[in-house]
Parts: structure tokens; C-alpha cells; sequence
């Protein structure tokens, strides 16, 4: 065995994933999973730019590492992610500590880079350009029985507030069938839920073509595609943009059994002015109305969003549009952000940013709403009946938690193997979570 090492992951499912292909690669050369930071020969801050103080905190994590470096001269500490692909050599600068800074597009090359800097000093790769695809790369991962399937990186939209397609450039697809040979892989080793990810799913396969044709794969061809695979019984995806949102998506939702009746449909404001700013080329109207159109062919579907508050400009006008299509739209959850400017955005350099406290206010009024929304619909869901996922210890440990289709959350008295599927009545339902109890299986017979 060559080590141990600790991986600390930051920002969103991207990062998760890139993490597992992290951890595949240490695995694959030796090293295990360390408890914690004193017994690792290898840590990795596996860094996010879009995130609120994204600076501090890495910096902040940089400066505990310190003093551990110090005592142990063998510890190599490594700066990955859209942080690293941004800041470059300012890392090494401030932090003198770090060995490696790996940006977005050069995870291959991590082994090769640790090496490195066991023998000639710290080293930096934070290429423009992604030549192997990261899904290319082993994964360690978490769950036995979900996996998260990379279907496209980066991103060619210019949203204003977003560093994505600086630190994660143009929009690449992975090729169809590799997508498909990876699910058929893991579907072998026993998973059952995947979830495919790009910054805008919608526009996969814009880049690509069908071999042997001027076509090009489209989305909704991946969804029945991964459908169709035996083993997979669910299938979920992150994120559609609505802008490039398109009927053949529903119509794959509606009709393919494994896609889970649940979306992610990123709002940002409902503010029309605001989402121009924004650069974010749907309207409000639009936005709702394939809010209902999705709605009419997935009945059951429930619907998550991200807000943002206090975009620069934003007037307590455009604020009550946005509480407007809130109420309107019905959301099951939602993410809201306190605007803050991300240094290397367009939005960052724009006049009129808004006051701390009244981004503050307006968050706390939009969450005031949004919890109403989503306790009343998750009392919906009382005494119905559901199949459920488990997935693990809840996180008090007086529970386990399992999933709907619906990706509601659901605490269950029993213990139960993760990966099993069982049948759950609700009996008690929060704004974030529902509580159930499991139907023993003849009795589930014809809920
Ligand atoms: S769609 Fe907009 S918010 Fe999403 S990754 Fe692309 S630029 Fe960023």
C-alpha cells in the first residue's frame, strides 16, 4: 500500500464526482482512504468558485494544513477544482504550503504531478483544455448502488453571475456510447440509480455526431437509451437550462419508466429585467408555461429550482416578480442564493449591487415563502404510499433514510439495508423531509 489520503469536497455534484474519479486515481495506485487529516499522506481540497466565499474558505482550510505540513514535511497537499482553475498561481503565492494545483481539465495527470513534486517542488497544471473526458477515469465510489454519470462538461451559455465557463470552458460531450458503456458497467456491478450531469443537460450532444451521420445525439435519445438498460431503475439528471429546454425531454420523461418523476428547473428571478441582466434568455411566462407543459405529461413530478436574490439592480419590483413566480410555480424546494459578486463574472463589475441587508431581508422573505410552499406540498404526500429507495443512516442516527422518485426524503423507523427498495406509507411530513412507515410486503400488494 503507498498511503492514505482525505479528500474534502466543495460545491456542487460536479465536484462530488470529480472527487470519485480523484479518489479512483490514488486508489488505483495504492493509496487508501484516510479517517482524517494526521493519519493521510495525501490531502485534496477539491475546491468551488461558484460558491459563496469560495476564497475564504479554501483559504482558510489552507491555513489549518499548514502547521500539519510543517510537522509532517512527507504530506502533499493538493488544490483541485474551478478555485484552482481560476486563481493558478496566486495559490502557490499565498499559500507557499500547497504542493500541487490541478485545475478542471487535468485530473489524468494528478499521479504524475504528485510525483513530481516529491522530487522537484510544488507543481501546477491548469491546461485550457480537457483531453480525456474525466468519466474516462477510474472512480471510487461512495454508494454501491448510485452513481453520478458525466454526460457533457462545461457550458456555452454567458449566464452574467456564473464563473463556470471560465473555469470549466466550452461544452463537451462525452460520445453516446460511452455514456451508455459506462451505465451498462455500473449497472453490472450492481447500481441501480444514476444520475447524469452537465451544466445544461439540454444541450447535450450539441457537439458531437452520430457516427456515420450528420445527427447529432440528443438528450432525450440518451434518457430512453440509459432506460433501456437492464438493471438501471432509476434515472434522474442535473440540470436543464429552460432556455434550451425541448418537448422530446418531456415526452422521454413521461414515457421512459426508470426517469424519475422529478426536475431540477433552475429559475434564477422572475424578474424579466432581471433575467436579462442575467443573461439568462427565457422570460418569466416561458419559464412557467413549460413549467405546466411538464407538469400535464408528468403528473406526479415534483420541481426544485435555484434563486438567486439581490442580483445587481434588482429593485423590490423585480423582487416581488420573482415571489410571484414562486407562488405561482409551486416549487417542492428551491436553492436560494444571497447574491455576491464572484471576481472574473460579468455581473461582479456591474453597477447597482445591492446592499448586504437588503439581500438579506429579501432572502429571508423569499425562504419565508418558499418553506410555506414546501411543507404545504409535502403534506400533500400524508397517507400516501410510495416506493422508496434506501439509502443509508439518517443523519440524526435515530432513522434511515430512503428516497422517493419524487427525491423526497423519507425517515423510516426501521433498519434497512441501503440499496433496497420497500414500500412506505407517509405519516408525518416537514418542509424538508416526510416520515414514514414501511408496508410489509403482502399488505403492499395494490397500494
Ligand atoms: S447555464 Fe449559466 S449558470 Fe449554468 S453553468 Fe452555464 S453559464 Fe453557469
Amino acid at each position: 500500500m503507498n498511503g492514505r489520503y482525505l479528500i474534502r469536497t466543495f460545491g456542487c455534484q460536479m465536484n462530488e464526482h470529480d472527487s470519485e474519479r480523484i479518489a479512483g486515481l490514488l486508489e488505483q495506485d495504492g493509496y487508501a482512504p484516510a479517517p482524517g487529516v494526521d493519519e493521510a499522506e495525501v490531502v485534496v481540497l477539491n475546491t468551488c468558485a461558484v460558491r459563496e466565499n469560495a476564497d475564504r474558505r479554501l483559504y482558510g482550510a489552507l491555513g489549518h494544513l499548514k502547521p500539519v505540513k510543517e510537522a509532517n514535511p512527507r504530506l502533499r497537499i493538493v488544490v483541485a477544482g474551478c478555485l484552482a482553475q481560476k486563481d493558478q498561481g496566486r495559490i502557490q503565492e499565498r499559500a507557499p504550503w500547497v504542493d500541487v494545483v490541478i485545475g478542471t481539465h487535468a485530473l489524468p495527470h494528478l499521479m504524475d504531478l504528485l510525483r513530481r513534486s516529491q522530487v522537484e517542488g510544488p507543481q501546477m497544471d491548469v491546461r485550457e483544455y480537457t483531453e480525456t473526458f474525466p468519466s474516462a477515469l477510474p472512480a471510487a465510489r461512495h454508494d454501491p448502488f448510485r452513481a453520478w454519470v458525466s454526460i457533457a462538461v462545461g457550458c456555452d451559455n454567458g449566464c452574467t453571475f456564473c464563473i463556470v465557463p471560465f473555469v470549466r470552458g466550452a461544452q463537451r460531450s462525452r460520445s453516446i456510447g460511452d455514456v451508455l458503456a459506462e451505465v451498462q458497467g455500473l449497472a453490472a456491478r450492481g447500481v441501480i440509480e444514476v444520475t447524469l450531469l452537465g451544466q445544461n443537460v439540454n444541450t447535450y450532444g450539441r457537439d458531437l455526431t452520430v457516427a456515420g451521420s450528420s445527427r447529432r445525439p440528443l438528450f432525450a435519445t440518451l434518457l430512453r437509451e440509459v432506460d433501456r438498460i437492464e438493471g438501471i431503475r432509476r434515472i434522474r439528471f442535473t440540470s436543464p437550462h429552460p432556455h434550451d429546454f425541448t418537448p422530446d425531454v418531456i415526452e422521454a420523461m413521461a414515457e421512459c419508466d426508470t426517469v424519475c418523476e422529478h426536475i431540477h428547473f433552475p429559475l434564477q428571478s422572475g424578474s424579466d429585467r432581471v433575467l436579462r441582466a442575467m443573461q439568462r434568455s427565457y422570460r418569466r411566462e416561458r419559464y412557467l408555461d413549460w413549467l405546466a407543459r411538464i407538469r400535464q405529461a408528468v403528473p406526479e413530478v415534483a420541481v426544485s429550482t435555484d434563486i438567486i436574490v439581490g442580483f445587481p439592480g434588482e429593485t423590490e419590483e423585480d423582487f416581488r416578480a420573482t415571489l410571484d413566480v414562486v407562488e405561482r410555480a409551486g416549487f417542492d424546494s428551491a436553492y436560494q442564493f444571497q447574491y455576491s459578486p464572484r471576481p472574473g463574472t460579468r455581473a461582479a463589475t456591474m453597477p447597482d449591487q445591492i446592499p448586504k441587508e437588503v439581500v438579506q431581508d429579501r432572502f429571508d422573505r423569499l425562504v419565508a415563502l418558499q418553506e410555506g410552499i414546501s411543507l404545504a406540498r409535502n403534506r400533500a404526500q400524508l397517507g400516501r404510499a410510495f416506493e422508496v429507495l434506501v439509502e443509508g443512516d439518517g443523519r440524526r442516527g435515530d432513522s434511515t433514510q430512503a428516497r422517493t422518485r419524487t427525491n423526497r426524503i423519507v425517515h423510516l423507523p426501521d433498519a434497512i439495508e441501503p440499496g433496497s427498495f420497500v414500500r412506505a406509507r407517509i405519516t408525518s411530513a416537514a418542509a424538508h423531509h416526510l416520515r414514514g412507515a414501511v408496508i410489509p410486503e403482502r399488505a403492499a400488494v395494490g397500494v
